[in-house]
């Protein structure tokens, strides 16, 4: 087994993710894992930081999928015992001119932004060895997307004692209420994107609070952050950020020095921590 230091970061092969690996492998102490769901898109983009003189290993990972998050799971802890930093980038957004049914894009955006972001905390947090670090990608847009809640919502969203469970039963619901068109009803605002990121950084609260309880004394730092609005497929050209302005925060958080006491449990964006 090794014990160099390793990272990983989702949905790496373009974007934020690639950015946050190229700065990984300048910054990180250790070895660091490029991801995606698709090896051939993955292996391009090692070969290109290759180019650069850096060099990311590759694994697959595709975060809908659960033997594919388990064989990840496998491999660090036979290759390394666990992990050092986890960045949960990977992400979807339909576009604003899709013609898909809100409730299609519903189900779809919250199966991987939600769920699968889940699923990969779900096997890979245990592995997180003491002092690691664990960066969740969500966005400014969970903040906004917060305040276009019922008030009911938000005191749930907000509480410090709202559980896993509890959050997976309200992210389940705001599916099934867009598939009934009852979700204005029921006090959902009108984005599926929003409604996942809130559970994003809502199931980071949570799992930071976890840690404080099972794990106190580990030192292990986790928290959720916005990259800020940045130039990829996903936000356009328009947007003012470089993919790398956009890695700064998530890889600040992913770097945090060992005797950091935080940030912990907290949304932040441009390194600084945000109301929530
Ligand atoms: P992007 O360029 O579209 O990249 C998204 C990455 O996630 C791609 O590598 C994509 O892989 C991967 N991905 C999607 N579904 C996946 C799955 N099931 N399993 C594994 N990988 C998957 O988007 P981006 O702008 O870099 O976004 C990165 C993160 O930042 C996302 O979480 C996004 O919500 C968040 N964010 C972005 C902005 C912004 O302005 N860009 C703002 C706030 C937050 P494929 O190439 O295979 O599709």
């Amino acid at each position: 087994m090794s014990s160099t230091p390793v990272a990983v970061v989702t949905g790496s092969n373009k974007g934020i993710g690639f950015a946050i690996v190229r700065a990984l492998c300048k910054q990180f102490q250790g070895d660091v894992f490029l991801t995606a769901r698709d090896p051939g898109k993955g292996q391009a983009a090692v070969a290109k930081l290759q180019e650069e003189g850096l060099h990311p290993f590759f694994h697959q990972l595709d975060i809908d999928d659960l033997q594919s998050i388990r064989a990840l799971r496998d491999f660090l802890k036979e290759k390394y015992g666990g992990v050092n930093v986890l960045v949960n980038n990977a992400g979807i957004a339909f576009k604003v001119l899709d013609t898909s049914p809100f409730a299609v894009q519903a189900e779809v955006t919250l199966k991987t932004n939600f769920f699968g972001t889940r699923n990969v905390c779900t096997e890979l947090l245990p592995l997180v060895k003491p002092y690691g670090k664990v960066v969740n990608v969500s966005s400014s847009v969970s903040i906004s997307a917060l305040a276009s809640c019922s008030k009911e919502l938000q005191q749930k969203f907000r509480s410090d004692t709202v559980t896993e469970e509890e959050l997976v039963k309200l992210m389940t619901k705001f599916v099934e209420d867009t598939k009934k068109n009852t979700h204005e009803k029921e006090g959902w605002p009108n984005t599926a994107y929003g409604v996942s990121k809130i559970g994003v950084t809502v199931l980071s609260r949570i799992q930071a609070r976890m840690i404080n309880e099972k794990r106190k004394g580990d030192h292990i730092l986790l928290n959720a952050c916005c990259p800020g609005w940045v130039r990829t497929d996903m936000a356009g050209p328009r947007a003012l950020k470089s993919p790398d302005e956009g890695a700064e925060t998530p890889v600040y958080l992913a770097l945090l020095p060992a005797d950091a006491n935080g940030p912990h449990g907290q949304f932040v964006s441009d390194k600084t921590v945000r109301t929530w």
